[in-house]
């Protein structure tokens, strides 16, 4: 795997710079979520019970290298302390002598939080001094921040290549999910890839072609496809100038041996709201004045066939219009089949995404996946096919 976990470490008596991503949302001075934070939980409770002294690094809003009041990582110390049944302790000072006196005086069993990482302009210039002054602070580093790798910053690229370093539990589990879905396989792979747009996901299409046996297109990216192919998409949300890739995306699907699934039916409506009067019709019978906001249930009938022979499931982006009723029903039924053949041990799958997460959120079906990752850009990026530096420094050793 190339990457060390925390079961390679030896971190008794040792200070553990950990970079966790506990950039979680907060309204009148409480967290409204603590999803971010529960999920290191693991990675903390793992480095105390090896005698190690948790030293917290993470960002918070985007204070642009200045000292930003309201964007103190003091406001997430509460909910960190609750999360983790053991105290927590705040240091105003990301680095420096205080910062240093804050680590020399945390007793065992305890953790300390840095101040926000961001404070410092040097932080996301990846500054060689910034990165020699947080190094300086400890004797092993731990990224357990994923969501953040796909950034090269002092404190999730530099400080890996300063300290001995490891993967904490929430990365590994991710890196192993992906390894399983992308890197190493069990085929026959499929992929879904919908949502809006191609323009915003060219490098997630060209990656996967190269890589998958099936390919689901869905969404409004899917109409684009069918006007590239001659069909009328009526009043669609449809990128006429992307028609030229599009072809050239389906042409290498076909030399490459990818299977590529459009929609054959759509769900069309001549207004976006809920409730909405729809119909469904083939592909090609879109009417002029309508728009095509769903796939139809011959398309999920397909795709719930190719999920069934399928082994491996990678997915971003929904179907369709998933937040708006009826347009979610693609969606739900293609996440609910992909659920049930991943409890019946039959397919790994692996979603992402801002909106598919919450699309499966709202269908029910989140816990049932093998992996749901939150991690957005890094999940994008890394289904990309794009080295993510703050894992490749990772690899790097030292
Ligand atoms: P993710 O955040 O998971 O990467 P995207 O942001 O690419 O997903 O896409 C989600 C958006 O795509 C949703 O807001 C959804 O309403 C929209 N969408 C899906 N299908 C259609 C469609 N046929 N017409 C218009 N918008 C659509
Ligand atoms: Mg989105």
């Amino acid at each position: 795997m190339g990457w060390k976990t925390l079961d390679d470490m030896d971190l008794a008596g040792k200070v553990v710079l950990t970079r966790v991503d506990i950039n979680v949302p907060v309204e009148n001075g409480t967290v409204t979520d603590d999803t971010r934070i529960r999920r290191i939980v693991p990675t903390i409770r793992d480095i105390l019970e090896k005698g190690g002294k948790p030293v917290l690094l993470a960002h918070f809003g985007r204070p642009k290298g200045q000292r930003v009041p309201e964007m103190s990582l003091e406001i997430v110390r509460p909910a960190l302390e609750a999360a983790l049944g053991v105290p927590v302790r705040f240091s105003p000072e990301t680095v420096g002598p205080e910062a240093r006196k804050a680590i020399d005086a945390l007793p065992e069993g305890e953790v300390l939080l840095l101040e926000n990482t961001r404070f410092h302009p040097g932080e996301t210039k990846n500054d060689p001094a910034f990165a020699d002054a947080l190094a300086a602070l400890g004797d092993v580093y731990v990224n357990d921040a994923f969501s953040t790798a796909h950034r090269a910053h002092a404190s999730t690229e530099g400080l890996a290549r300063r300290l001995p370093a490891a993967a904490g539990r929430l990365m590994e589990a991710e890196l192993k999910a992906l390894e399983a879905a992308l890197g190493n396989p069990e085929r026959p792979v499929t992929a879904v890839v919908g949502g809006a747009k191609v323009s915003t996901k060219l490098d997630l299409l060209k990656n996967l072609v190269g890589k998958v046996d099936n390919l689901v297109i869905g969404g409004g990216m899917a109409n684009t496809f069918l006007a590239a192919q001659g069909i009328d998409v009526g009043k669609s949300l449809c990128e006429h100038e992307m028609a030229d890739t599009a072809r050239a995306i389906l042409e290498e699907a076909e030399a490459k041996g990818c299977r590529i699934i459009l929609p054959v039916d759509v769900v069309v409506a001549r207004e976006f709201r809920a409730g909405a009067e729809s119909e469904t019709v083939p592909a090609d019978a879109c009417p002029a004045d309508a728009m095509i906001l769903d796939a139809g249930p011959k398309t999920v009938e397909e795709i719930a066939e190719v999920f069934g022979n399928s082994k491996t499931l990678i997915w971003n982006g929904p179907l369709g219009a998933f937040e708006i009723e009826p347009f979610d029903r693609a969606t739900n039924a293609a996440a609910k089949r992909a659920a049930e053949l991943t409890r019946a041990g039959r397919l790994v799958s692996v979603a992402g995404g801002g909106d598919t997460v919450a699309a499966l959120n709202k269908a029910g079906v989140a816990d049932d996946f093998t992996y749901v990752s939150t991690a957005g850009g890094a999940f994008l990026e890394w289904m990309e096919g794009k080295e993510l530096p703050g894992v490749a420094a990772l690899m790097g050793g030292n």
